[in-house]
């Protein structure tokens, strides 16, 4: 916390809550530089120096807590308790905690639409092997996506042989079924693999994207 902002309305440098230490006990385990989150010490000479104080969290005692030989202290913990109540913080308190909840609701919120929407299937990629000459495959696909919340997206068919074709020659596709309005499509993949039966085809491989 910079020294210029407010502690639940109160100015921070109106507060005298930091860590002191006791130079000639502090044994240099930098435990407590380690600790603290907030970038308050500094280790000098092998010792503990709390150079940035004012940035120490109010009402935090950690360091102090994990400090193995109690070389830390801290003001009394009533002088916070004097500061709440001289300052009558908590209509303070209660507006920024009303506005928390709302930022957690609305993080919540957007949490479970984004796991929503992960659980459903609105892409899949079907490869699919056989002959495509003379079969209508592609047409009776067309036909089943029209007017329908979906599309054939990605399209892709390898032929081996220009002559081959002609000569029914086993050629492979791939391509992926979508959702035009990021829905669940599971309900049209029935029918697709269907299509893909009826005109002798071999599903290869079926992949939710
Ligand atoms: S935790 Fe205690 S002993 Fe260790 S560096 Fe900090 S003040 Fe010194
Ligand atoms: S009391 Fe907490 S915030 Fe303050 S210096 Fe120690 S660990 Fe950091």
């Amino acid at each position: 916390m910079a020294k210029d902002e407010l502690w639940h309305g109160i100015p921070r440098k109106d507060i005298p809550w930091f860590p002191t230490v006791d130079a000639d006990t502090c044994i240099g385990c930098t435990l407590c530089y380690t600790t603290c989150g907030r970038g308050v010490y500094e280790i000098q000479d092998n010792k503990a120096v709390p150079v940035n104080a004012m940035s120490c969290m109010v009402g935090c005692s950690t360091c102090g807590t994990v400090c193995p030989v109690q070389a830390i202290s801290f003001p009394d913990r009533d002088l916070v308790w004097k500061l709440e109540r001289e300052h009558k913080i908590f209509k303070v308190v209660r507006q920024e905690a009303k506005e928390k909840m709302a930022k957690q609701d609305a993080l919540k919120a957007r949490a479970a639409a984004e796991d929503a929407v992960a659980k459903l299937t609105t892409r899949v990629r079907f490869e699919v092997a056989g002959e495509f000459g003379e079969k209508r495959f592609l047409v009776q696909m067309e036909d089943a996506v029209k007017d329908k919340p979906y599309d054939l997206v990605n399209l892709r068919l390898e032929v081996p042989t220009v002559q081959g074709a002609t000569q029914k020659t086993p050629a492979f596709m791939s391509f992926e079924v979508t959702s035009t309005e990021q829905e669940d499509i599971q309900g049209f993949l029935p029918a697709v693999r269907a299509l893909i039966r009826d005109n002798g085809l071999t599903l290869v491989s079926e992949n939710k994207l």
